[in-house]
């Protein structure tokens, strides 16, 4: 998506570690509008496909996914963030490891909200490792719930998490796919 490609390059720093700062417009301050029209794109990639509800992750997801939700007019559902120590039989729960945060977290989602009669889209903001993405599917999978597939912002695409994700035949459309990035050369797009 142009305009997602040209946000990150005048807005996007690349930081050590394999990190793109974004904070100016996704994961901080948030531009809505942008939100919009990435949910219009998926939209449009998304379109003729059933999809009863939007699964995303705590908390960069949150604000993504429920402005990119209004074009298709479903409700969206967030994983939480849990602590290990309280959690009971009417919740599904995966562990991930965090790639921003190099720890364990635990995801959980309340089965009254997820269950067998939905059909999903994940929608988030990054794709690196897959993780993320890997938790939330799993999470679905646990609902008995159909993964019509998912949508991420950027995917950092050498990192190789979307071509493994792919490869279990889940389809993964990214808005804007990076192909390299450092400090000195800068972000490059796959064509
Ligand atoms: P993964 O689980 O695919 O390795 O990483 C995905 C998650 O890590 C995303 O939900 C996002 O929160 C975070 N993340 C991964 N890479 C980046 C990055 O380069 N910049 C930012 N801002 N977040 C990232």
């Amino acid at each position: 998506m142009k305009e997602l490609e040209e946000r990150i390059l005048k807005d996007g720093v690349v930081k050590q570690g394999d990190i793109l700062k974004v904070d100016n417009f996704l994961n901080h301050q948030l531009d809505p509008a942008l939100f919009y029209q990435m949910g219009l794109e998926w939209k449009r990639l998304y379109e003729g496909e059933e999809i009863t509800k939007i699964l995303t992750a705590a908390t960069s997801g949150i604000a993504i996914a429920a402005v990119a939700a209004l074009p298709f007019g479903v409700p969206v559902v967030f994983a939480k963030k849990a602590k290990s120590a309280n959690i009971s039989d009417d919740v599904y729960t995966v562990e991930v490891h965090s790639f921003t945060h190099g720890n364990e977290a635990t995801l959980l989602v309340s089965k009254q909200y997820l269950g067998p009669q939905d059909r999903i889209l994940i929608l988030d903001d990054f794709l690196a490792n897959g993780a993320a993405l890997e938790g939330l599917i799993s999470l679905a999978e646990k609902a008995g719930a159909r993964i019509i597939g998912a949508g991420v912002a950027i995917e950092k695409a050498y990192q190789g998490g979307g071509d493994r994700i792919r490869a279990k035949g889940i389809r993964v459309e990214a808005l804007a796919r990076i192909a390299s990035m450092d400090e000195k050369d800068g972000i490059v797009f796959t064509d």
